[in-house]
């Protein structure tokens, strides 16, 4: 099979006409440069080409990986055991056997030292073509067992991401195409700074496009079919203010884009401009805007540009898909040196936000929904150790620091007073042993439909409310953030969503208590007269989106957004309330969108 798809893209690639492909722009801009594929599922990689004088270190490299598969696979096979005696664990054992298979080892280092590549490649390479052989196997039984192969080579790919930072960088200039990029690997290759990405899947709000965002690394989503036409090497342009991707542009194509492109790099590095002062709207109402972050990097940057403080810190990027969960020390380190960072203003953590397809040993059943499954809260209340592994790390880290705590998809108040009661034990715990630990304020995520309608309860509870409208759309609508076909049904102008953004903000009022947008939604400015108009009176958002928000903030008049948002209240429908926004803007803030008028 995989030699077919080899003829074909040999086809293609003699053909080099410029084709023009038309995706979803989900993070804005313009690069041109050259496609480099990502392959594999849990870990994504690419080709390499080596030099004579790597491939010594690429074999080493290989063999170490091998080592760690087999030392985790015995480990697992060990503690199943012990767990269940009479269960098979025969599969572990026949994996560990191909691991020891000294030809199918011979093999790989075969393709490093002679088509001299990355291990990651000549993996894919051998076990490819093993794959493509027994799947021709008549008997049926024989013929699945390739399942076991692919299982290993994803158990020998992510050995091989050793800590998660490869050594191995992207040319200049690089473009990465892929089927879908998984936020770790982007993180993976920031250091590279590659210059666009482009997926056939993934919505606006993915995790892979937010932090796309905060990085001002322009993307188009949406092309099913892209890879086919696609290979490493290909000259392409990505127009991600389009939403076109333009392979094998013509000379004058690349010519007329090549100043769109410089005009996008001078905007991220030198059209830095700062914003101070307290924001308000033209009718005198404060508005408090602070940084969704995950890049604790960029927090100088969302300062310059009137930042109070972070919003939302997604700890689950310190998750490392190779090594696990971060120990209490190093939680505890990252934390404090954000807490330094932010300084007098606050820091808001989201504790572990995974889903249990991101946990290690892939021994776990997969979920069929897991975004209805164990994850978030849920896991953590499931997973204790962890849970009070990370709120000791917090609890550390907000000593004499504004350190806050987000509990991410809570369901009910409920999992609120459970966690309270743990964090008094672990204080306790912390204080027996001598450690110091602050007091750190706890907010709940609303982003779950159960929780809008127990808010009352909830807010009671909680010291602050943190609205997660990318999951609130998700959930209320049913239709699935990451799923770029169903990308028209996530409507977040949807009069449920509205509706119930504004039963939370009424509630935390009510109780007196602050609440912060932090959803996407909160750094669009198509959105954010909305979200004021509701009542919002502080938002969460990316970096990249401060200064314009700011301008629209500061644009409009709180008064004139709340009479909007009355009439939106008698709209049936998003596409009834879209236009009224629109019509709006036409007529009372053209100046504000100059690109919608
Ligand atoms: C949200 O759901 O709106 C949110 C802010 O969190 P995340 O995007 O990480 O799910
Ligand atoms: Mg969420």
């Amino acid at each position: 099979m995989p030699l077919i798809d080899e003829k074909k893209q040999k086809v293609s690639s003699r053909d080099r006409t410029e084709l023009r492909l038309k995706g979803r722009a989900v993070s804005r801009g313009v690069a041109i440069g050259k496609v480099v594929s990502l392959y594999g599922t849990k870990r994504q990689f690419y080709k390499i080409n080596l030099q004579d004088s790597q491939i010594a270190a690429e074999l080493r490299r290989l063999n170490a990986s091998i080592r760690k598969a087999k030392s985790q696979l015995k480990k697992i096979s060990a503690k199943k055991r012990e767990k269940l005696p009479n269960m098979q664990t025969g599969i572990f054992e026949t994996h560990i056997l191909i691991l020891e298979d000294k030809s199918f080892l011979e093999k790989i280092q075969t393709v490093i030292k002679e088509d001299k590549v990355n291990a990651e490649w000549a993996v894919k390479t051998v076990i490819d073509a093993y794959v493509a052989r027994y799947k021709a196997i008549p008997d049926e039984y024989l013929r699945e067992r390739y399942v076991d192969l692919e299982d290993v080579a994803e158990r020998i790919l992510s050995a091989l991401g050793g800590n998660g930072k490869t050594k191995n960088r992207l040319k200049k200039d690089s473009i990465i195409v892929a089927r879908e990029v998984k936020p770790s690997t982007l993180i993976e290759l920031i250091e590279s700074n590659p210059k666009a990405i482009v997926s056939e899947s993934g919505g606006w709000t993915s995790h892979t496009f937010i932090l796309a965002r905060e990085m001002n690394l322009p993307a188009v989503t949406g092309n099913t079919g892209i890879l086919r036409q696609m290979q490493t090497g290909d000259e392409v342009i990505v127009d991600a203010y389009n939403g076109q991707i333009i392979l094998h542009p013509a000379t004058e194509t690349v010519r007329s884009y090549k100043l769109a492109a410089a005009q996008f790099q001078q905007i991220n590095y030198s059209g830095i401009k700062s914003a101070k002062g307290v924001l308000k709207t033209l009718d005198g109402k404060e508005i408090t805007v602070r940084t969704n972050l995950d890049l604790p990097d960029g927090y100088a940057q969302a300062k310059r540009f009137g930042a109070r403080g972070i919003g939302l810190y997604r700890s689950e990027f310190l998750f490392n898909q190779y090594k696990g969960f971060p120990t209490e020390n190093e939680q505890a380190r990252v934390y404090r040196e954000i807490a330094e960072i932010v300084g007098e203003e606050s820091v808001k953590i989201r504790t572990f936000d995974l889903s249990a397809e991101q946990f290690l040993d892939g021994t776990e059943k997969k979920e069929k929904n897991p975004a209805l499954g164990m994850r978030s809260i849920r896991y953590s209340l499931t997973n204790k150790k962890h849970f009070r592994t990370q709120l000791r790390a917090i609890l550390q880290a907000s000593f004499e620091k504004n350190v806050d705590i987000i509990l991410p998809m809570v369901s009910d108040v409920s999992e609120i007073i459970e966690t309270k009661k743990i964090l008094e034990e672990e204080k306790a715990r912390l204080k027996k042993k001598g450690i110091n630990s602050g007091n750190p304020h706890l907010g709940a995520m609303i982003e779950v439909p159960s929780a809008v309608f127990t808010i009352d309860e909830i807010a009671a509870e909680s010291d602050f409310l943190c609205l997660g409208t990318n999951d609130l759309v998700q959930y209320l609508l049913a239709v699935d953030r990451d799923n770029e076909t169903v990308a028209d049904w996530f409507q977040t102008l949807h009069p449920a969503v509205l509706r119930a953004i504004k039963m939370v903000l009424d509630a935390a009022e009510t109780h007196k208590i602050p609440s912060i947008v932090c959803g996407e939604m909160a750094g669009s400015p198509f959105y954010v007269p909305i979200l004021i108009g509701l009542g919002a009176k502080e938002l969460s958002m990316n970096v990249n989106s401060i200064l314009r928000v700011r301008k629209i903030i500061a644009g409009i008049a709180f008064e004139e957004a709340g009479d909007l948002c009355k009439r939106i209240e008698s709209c049936r429908t998003s596409r009834e309330i879209e236009e009224l926004v629109q019509q709006n803007i036409r007529e009372k803030w053209a100046h504000l969108f100059p690109y919608e008028a």
